[in-house]
């Protein structure tokens, strides 16, 4: 087995001889790529992949259909796609951000960036949501982290050796199982600092459906940093 980078996931590539294949054939799943081939004929593996790897790149991206989190008008929030909608002169009884069936509207007062107030927002649903789901496996978890932070950065989630975590502020936009793993995936951390063993049997123990999780956090595309775009 071999791994290969694409767009910055680690994507295996194996070999798996097939009784019922005459030709090569080759299969994409998130995190994987398999190469089918007729029994008995002789593959090299660092061969194929020399050879083949813009292919499998262009393929695998096509197999595994990104998503962007926000696209033109479209934000996701806890993984559904909603169209933001945009007011001015906010009705002063109403909530600045508000989730009306598959609309996002912003209420914003005169020469606001709608998009400032949409970032606020994500932000502060990423804070509840990081607080309940702490709350929420405290126990399975055994040490929580003595601080959190958010941060404006590319990465979901990370822990430094002192035991200060941080997390990207658009979790919120993620479905929410995807989220709730990157949250306790960090959190793990702070008893296991390194993808060792002890925190692979502490995230098995932790989140069962870890593994799946991680490799459906690679097809979400994220809000860019430098959102909102300055002019
Ligand atoms: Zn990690």
């Amino acid at each position: 087995m071999k791994t290969i980078t694409i767009d910055g996931e680690e994507v295996q590539i194996s070999i798996q001889p097939s009784n019922a294949r005459r030709t090569l054939d080759i299969e994409f799943n998130p995190g994987e790529i398999t190469i089918k081939v007729p029994r008995g004929q002789k593959v090299d593996l660092d061969t194929i992949i020399a050879k083949r790897r813009d292919l499998f790149t262009r393929k695998y991206r096509e197999a595994i259909s990104k998503i962007k989190l926000l696209d033109g008008d479209i934000i996701h929030i806890g993984g559904k796609p909603h169209k933001i909608e945009t007011r001015e002169t906010p009705n002063p009884t109403e909530p600045r951000v508000e989730i009306a069936g598959e609309t996002l509207r912003i209420q914003t007062k005169e020469k606001e960036n709608p998009l400032e107030i949409l970032k606020k927002w994500i932000t502060e649903q990423t804070r509840h949501l990081i607080q309940d789901t702490l709350q929420k496996y405290e126990e399975k978890l055994g040490t929580l982290p003595k601080k959190t932070r958010i941060q404006y950065t590319a990465k979901w989630g990370e822990c430094t050796k002192k035991g200060y975590i941080a997390y990207n502020w658009q979790l919120a936009t993620l479905p929410r199982e995807l989220a709730e793993y990157v949250i306790i995936h960090e959190a793990v951390h702070l008893q296991h600092f390194h993808h060792q063993k002890g925190f692979h049997k502490k995230m098995e123990q932790t989140l069962p459906n870890h593994r799946e999780h991680e490799k459906k956090l690679h097809r979400y595309i994220a809000i860019p940093a430098d959102f909102p775009y300055k002019k």
